[in-house]
Order: structure tokens, then C-alpha cells, then sequence
């Protein structure tokens, strides 16, 4: 069974978001299925190559992936915009380039992965060795499908580890190709396997599974508590969740109104609002309060929602009808709740799943578009007064992903950053983020860190070997 696509009996359909017509349908991986890509990978643990060459040589089969990913950019992006409606263009230059930047940094990272020397007590000594933890299960999400993919298994490749890599049901197709990239990269068989299938089904046996030795998660906070519940009631695997967020982005009244405004608007309306870190709580101080509510709604003017393939287009359509469904009734929950609609509110065309972007002003910390993460382009406008006000409010979540702070004066970064419980903050931008920088969350956002050295971590076993040293005169 290793080394080759195999084709279960079920499949199911994927979905092109810009029409809601079937692309193409997908073989459908089931419980038995999860269990033949784990005995695969058990197998290419337990007895392959991949564990046992040296870091070097696995950073060079990953370097060689990372290749064949730049020359195919265009069919990897087309794949995504095809099947998740991301934008082509953002493909081009951000996600695909980024996944190969990505292989190529853990890459790097292979053979410089060293354990410490404990000075123990006198007659001893002692070392650590970082061990792969085994056989990982990797459940990625659908708003970054190859950017995910790469950041979970990059640093678990890296860390000499093997894997069974369960792709959203919304975007299963490019994961299909980098299962056949990788072969091609001369990636040892049962290393990488990738099995598409539903959440319930494959995603559960994989967090159930006696053979899977660690989950690495990132998705909804719901199913997160469901893969923490059944790796409990298993094998006791640890598990890293990279869960959902609600960011607040507070913005002073020193700030350059233009340059807030569009810092602003990325940070929410970037992928549609599909992505964990949006600055969906925007938190203005009263002094700018009318001047930039006023800029925000013109900027919506210029704001182009279309063919994600059209490269004057900003905004593409929402993954799947369920999303739109939920957005669009999330709207209408802000409306009903008072909360003032200052533009947008309503789907784009007849067909396909486009939503305007959408801001609601009049907004109160305790009204459900506050609360929860809509994962869509609804923001919320808030006024504050102080930035003790600010900070306490910012905080009032479940949720601690990300935060930003737009501001000149250094005293007020400083200390809101610190004062924010989140994972990152970002201080006159927002999204900026490369791979070397830790990624994860605080609260009920999870925990664990992708991305940074600190990812290596999760892969890694620490295991000490203690000696006892005889007739050493030191100590
Ligand atoms: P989700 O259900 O959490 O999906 C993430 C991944 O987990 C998918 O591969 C999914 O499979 C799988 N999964 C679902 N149920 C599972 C289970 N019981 N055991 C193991 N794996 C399971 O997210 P969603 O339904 O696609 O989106 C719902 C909400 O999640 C969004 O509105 C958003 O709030 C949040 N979300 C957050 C992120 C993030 O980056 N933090 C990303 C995506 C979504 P299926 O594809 O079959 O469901
Ligand atoms: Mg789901």
C-alpha cells in the first residue's frame, strides 16, 4: 500500500466556491483507512529510513520538495483558488512561495537539532537526546490549505517524525498533489500520508488511534475539545490545537488615520475574514473615533468582492455554502442585536458564495458579533476612552490569538503588549509574519506553538542518558 495513491470506495465532492458546481469528486478515507495510512507510517517509523538518516540528508529531500512547490506555483495556487476561492494572486506571491519558504527554514533547522549536557551531581553525568516523537497526526483546516500544511509538516519531517495528514473535506486537492510532489522529491514511502475524508470519520480516528504518538491540530475551539477528549480517552498522545480567535486591534488617537485604516481592513477582510487571527473586535479611541469610521466606509467603497482569479479583485468567495450560511446569519444576529450596519450586510451576485465586506458600529463587548468567531468579513467598531479601558476590554474574551496596536507612542506599545494575554501582537501592522516566528495561542485558542524553532519542539521527544563517571577528580 505505500508509495501509491490507493482509491477506497467512497468518495465524496469537491466544490468550486465562485460557482458551488462539483469539480471533481475525491476518495473518501473511513476508519480503515486511517488505519492503513498509520500502519504505513508506523512502518516507515519503526523500520524506515527517514528517522534514522541524518538531518542533513532529510533537509536535502526537503530542500528538493521546496523546488518542485516553486516550479508548479501556479498549478498549487490555481488548485486553491479553484477550490477554497483564495485569490490567485495571494497564492502566487504568498502561500505557495511561503510553504516552500517554509520546508527550506525546518529544513535548514534538520541537522542542527542537539540535545544539552546536564552537569548532575559528583559521579555523574548526564545528556539529553532529542528523539522524533513518532508517528504525528496532522488535522489541518481549510482557509490556508497549503500554508497549513507545510507549517505542521515541515518541522515533524525535520524532527525525523512520519505522518498521517487529514486535509479539510472543503479543500482536499492540493494535499493530493503534495503527496505526489513528494514522491517525486524522493521522500521515503510511508513518510507523508495523506488521507482526505471527513472530520467525524478519518479526523476522529486519527485522534483516537493507539499508533498515532502526537495530534498537531489547528481548526475550530469545538473540535479541538473533541481531539483533546478522545486523545485522552486513547493513548494519552500529547496534542497541540492552534484553535480560533476573536482579536481585538486597538487604535490610538495619535494614530495616521489612512495608514490605521488600511492596516485595518487587512487584518479583517484578508481571506475573506477566513483566518484565525482577524482583527474582527476593532477598538478606536474617542478623539479619531468619527474621522476613522467615516475613512473605514469609503475604503469598503473601493473594496472590489469578485473572481478570485481577477487580479483586481480584493475578496473571493467564502469556502463553502455552510460558512456563507453562518456569516450571513451572524449578520443578521448583529442587526437584531442593534448594532448599527455601516456597509455591506449582503451576498454579492446569485451564484457562488460571495459576501460583502461587512462593519457593524454601535457594538457592544457583550453582543454575539463581539463574541464569537465568525470566520467571515464582518468586523466590529468599538470607541474606547482610556487605554486602561482599552486593555481590560481587549482582554474580555475566551479567546487570546493575536491583538494589534497602532500607535506612535512607544510607552502605550509597550505596555499594551504586554498587558494583552495573547499570542502575538502585532504594533503598527497587522498579519506580519514570517516562519521563524512562534505561532500559537493563549486561552481557549490553544496551545502549542507552529512555526518558529519553538514548532520543533512538538515533534520532539527529550529523552536523558545518565553515566556515572569514576575517579574524576571534578565535579
Ligand atoms: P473544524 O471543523 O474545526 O475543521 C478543522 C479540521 O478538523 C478539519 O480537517 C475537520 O474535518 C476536522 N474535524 C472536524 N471534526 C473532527 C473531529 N470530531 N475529530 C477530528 N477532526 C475533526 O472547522 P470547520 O468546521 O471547517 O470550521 C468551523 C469553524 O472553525 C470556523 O467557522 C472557524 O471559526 C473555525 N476555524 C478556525 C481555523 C483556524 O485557523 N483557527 C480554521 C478553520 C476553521 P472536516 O473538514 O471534515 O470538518
Ligand atoms: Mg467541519
Amino acid at each position: 500500500m505505500k508509495g501509491r495513491f490507493v482509491t477506497p470506495g467512497k468518495t465524496f465532492e469537491a466544490v468550486d466556491p465562485r460557482t458551488g458546481e462539483v469539480i471533481t469528486r475525491v476518495a473518501e478515507g473511513d476508519t480503515e483507512d486511517i488505519d492503513l495510512a498509520v500502519k504505513a507510517a508506523r512502518h516507515a517509523f519503526d523500520h524506515g529510513p527517514w528517522p534514522r538518516l541524518s538531518g542533513f540528508e532529510r533537509g536535502r529531500i526537503m530542500m528538493k520538495l521546496a523546488d518542485l512547490i516553486e516550479e508548479n506555483i501556479e498549478e498549487i495556487a490555481a488548485l486553491d483558488t479553484i477550490n477554497g476561492g483564495k485569490l490567485f494572486a495571494h497564492g502566487q506571491v504568498l502561500d505557495v512561495p511561503g510553504a516552500a519558504r517554509t520546508l527550506r527554514y525546518f529544513a535548514g533547522a534538520a541537522d542542527k537539532i542537539h540535545g544539552t549536557v546536564l552537569k548532575l551531581s559528583k559521579g555523574l553525568q548526564g545528556y539529553t537526546l532529542r528523539e522524533p516523537i513518532g508517528v504525528v497526526g496532522h488535522i489541518i483546516p481549510w482557509n490556508f490549505p497549503t500554508i497549513l500544511f507545510f507549517t505542521k509538516v515541515a518541522p515533524a519531517l525535520a524532527a525525523g517524525c512520519t505522518m498521517v495528514v487529514k486535509p479539510a473535506e472543503q479543500t482536499p486537492l492540493s494535499a493530493l498533489y503534495y503527496a505526489h510532489l513528494a514522491k517525486l522529491a524522493g521522500m521515503p514511502d510511508g513518510v507523508i500520508n495523506v488521507v482526505n475524508g471527513f472530520g467525524e470519520t478519518a479526523g476522529a480516528a486519527i485522534s483516537a488511534h493507539m499508533d498515532i504518538d502526537k495530534v498537531s491540530f489547528t481548526g475550530s475551539t469545538e473540535v479541538g475539545r473533541k481531539i483533546m477528549a478522545a486523545a485522552a480517552a486513547s493513548n494519552l498522545k500529547p496534542v497541540s490545537l492552534e484553535l480560533g480567535g476573536k482579536s481585538p486591534l486597538l487604535i490610538f488617537d495619535d494614530a495616521d488615520i489612512n495608514e490605521a485604516v488600511n492596516i485595518v481592513f487587512g487584518g479583517m477582510f484578508f481571506n475573506k475574514g477566513e483566518i484565525c487571527v482577524a482583527s474582527s473586535r476593532v477598538y478606536v479611541q474617542e478623539g479619531i473615533y468619527e474621522k476613522f469610521e467615516n475613512k473605514l466606509v469609503e475604503k469598503a467603497k473601493s473594496w472590489v468582492v469578485g473572481d478570485p482569479f481577477d487580479p483586481r479583485v480584493h475578496q473571493g468567495p467564502q469556502v463553502d455554502k455552510k460558512q456563507f450560511e453562518k456569516i450571513l446569519s451572524y449578520i443578521e444576529h448583529g442587526k437584531r442585536e442593534g448594532a448599527t450596519l455601516l456597509t455591506g450586510g449582503k451576498r454579492v451576485g446569485q451564484k457562488g458564495y460571495y459576501i460583502e465586506p461587512t462593519i457593524f458600529a454601535d457594538v457592544k463587548d457583550d453582543m454575539i458579533i463581539a463574541k464569537e468567531e465568525i470566520f467571515g468579513p464582518v468586523m466590529s467598531l468599538m470607541k474606547f476612552k482610556t487605554m486602561e479601558e482599552a486593555i481590560k476590554r481587549a482582554n474580555n474574551t475566551t479567546y487570546g490569538l493575536a491583538a494589534g496596536i497602532i500607535t506612535k507612542d512607544l510607552n502605550v506599545a509597550n505596555t499594551v503588549s504586554r498587558s494583552i494575554r495573547a499570542g502575538i501582537i502585532w504594533i503598527n501592522c497587522y498579519t506580519a509574519l514570517d516562519v521563524d516566528c512562534p505561532f500559537g495561542g493563549y486561552k481557549m485558542s490553544g496551545f502549542g506553538r507552529d512555526c518558529g524553532l519553538e514548532a520543533l519542539n512538538q515533534y520532539h521527544q527529550i529523552k536523558s542518558v545518565v553515566t556515572p563517571i569514576r575517579d574524576s577528580p571534578w565535579h
